[in-house]
């Protein structure tokens, strides 16, 4: 039996993976309707320090991993005690942190964007005005574009800090807002013996700060571009010493005094678990990221995926469902199912609110303009705006 922290989507297609290969699977989750709990041999249905539920995973469990972002490093180092955790607590710790994770990326000499971390209101005074305008973003718990607040001048910086102290006192770190270009993202799987192995390099398209599309296919990027942010993401990875697989974001910036100053390619945050950008390889390549998820942990050998398909993903949100005024219906399913290469994945989720994620869909076909052709189709009749 293999266990996850965080009974989300993620967990949901790691257990599927991790079942294919004949694994049971366990979910610590305190959420009674998660949906990785509802696919799963065993839902420990408690808070994530639970010592009990702790004791409960490591007794059934032969190793460990995570899928929520901010499941506490400390359960995981509880449980690092007894078993394997593919990844441990200590990069889940630096992940769950945006002045370590920040540091850290200073430290692997991969470009960053400019940024200073603002510990209390008195460190306003000192902000450089080059930082703006900026991103005000709490270092903890933010997610989807959540805990973030634009700043244009110096001026509003007050007012923004403000706004982000209202649920409690948080550190912050404003970032310089640098002029985008497009935005990828590199999932890596790295083993117990330092082995790597990525996915395709994939191109993100977010909308109100969260993952709308993303696109796969050979040589979105100039090779030098997509070589470099392989290189990077490998330093970051092997910088943490981590295990298991990781998600490395990454801005590309337009061309301008910046993108002079900082390179092509600046580093944006990182996941310490499969990531909404590489839900494709379910779909479009021979090896997934759930099943490389599932192959660290279990100390399985790790091969190279490889990218048969040109491939598109749209997210699904809950938006979709209340396109039609006031109560929710379900998307006209069978319409888009309807499309060559559609490959449709819905989590299990009962309740549809603005911004969730109830689901994705991937299209794959023989060429990227085929692939695209028939995303714009089904973003279409689902509602979604084209890009
Ligand atoms: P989250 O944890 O919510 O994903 P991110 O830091 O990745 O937070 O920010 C979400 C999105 O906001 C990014 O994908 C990007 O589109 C935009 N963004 C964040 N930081 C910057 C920045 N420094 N400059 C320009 N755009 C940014
Ligand atoms: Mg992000």
């Amino acid at each position: 039996m293999l266990g996850v922290l965080g009974g989300g989507q993620l967990g949901r297609m790691w257990s599927h993976a991790a079942q294919a290969l004949g694994f049971r699977t366990a979910v610590l989750d305190p959420d009674v309707h998660s949906p990785a709990g509802l696919v799963s041999h065993l839902h420990v249905c408690a808070d994530y320090l639970d010592p009990g539920a702790l004791a409960q995973m490591a007794a059934q469990c032969q190793a460990i991993t995570t899928e929520f972002e901010n499941v506490p490093a400390q359960a995981l180092r509880q449980l690092g005690l007894s078993l394997p955790c593919a990844p441990s607590d200590q990069p889940v710790a630096v992940a769950q942190d945006r002045a370590l994770e920040k540091a850290h990326f200073v430290q692997c000499g991969v470009p960053v964007a400019p940024h200073q971390v603002l510990n209390s209101a008195a460190d306003l005074a000192s902000v450089a005005p080059t930082l703006l305008p900026g991103i005000l973003k709490t270092t903890r718990l933010g997610y989807d574009g959540k805990g973030q607040v634009r700043v244009a001048t110096l001026a509003d910086l007050p007012a923004a800090w403000a706004q982000l102290q209202s649920a409690g006192p948080t550190v912050c770190i404003l970032e310089k807002r640098l002029p985008l270009q497009a935005e990828c993202s590199v999932v890596l799987a790295r083993g117990w013996d330092g082995q790597m192995v990525h996915l395709p390099l994939q191109v993100n398209l977010h909308r109100d700060g969260i993952l709308a599309v993303t696109e796969v296919f050979e040589h979105a990027l100039p090779a030098g571009l997509e070589q470099q942010a392989l290189q990077a993401a490998d330093d970051v990875a092997r910088g943490l010493n981590y295990v298991g697989v990781l998600c490395v974001e990454f801005f590309l910036l337009q061309d301008g005094p910046e993108r002079d100053h900082l390179g092509p390619l600046v580093v944006n945050e990182i996941a310490p678990r499969p990531h909404n950008s590489g839900h494709h390889s379910i779909d479009s390549c021979d090896v997934s990221q759930f099943d490389l998820q599932v192959r660290c942990m279990a100390g399985l050998p790790l091969v190279q995926p490889r990218l048969h398909s040109a491939s598109v993903m749209l997210n699904l949100l809950g938006d979709l469902w209340w396109a039609s005024g006031t109560a929710a219906a379900e998307p006209p399913w069978a319409s888009v199912l309807a499309l060559p290469g559609v490959h449709l994945h819905l989590y299990g989720k009962t309740q549809a609110r603005p911004g969730r994620k109830m689901g994705h869909l991937t299209v794959t076909a023989a060429t990227p303009e085929g692939a695209r052709h028939v995303a714009l189709q089904a973003a279409s009749v689902l509602g979604i705006a084209a890009w």
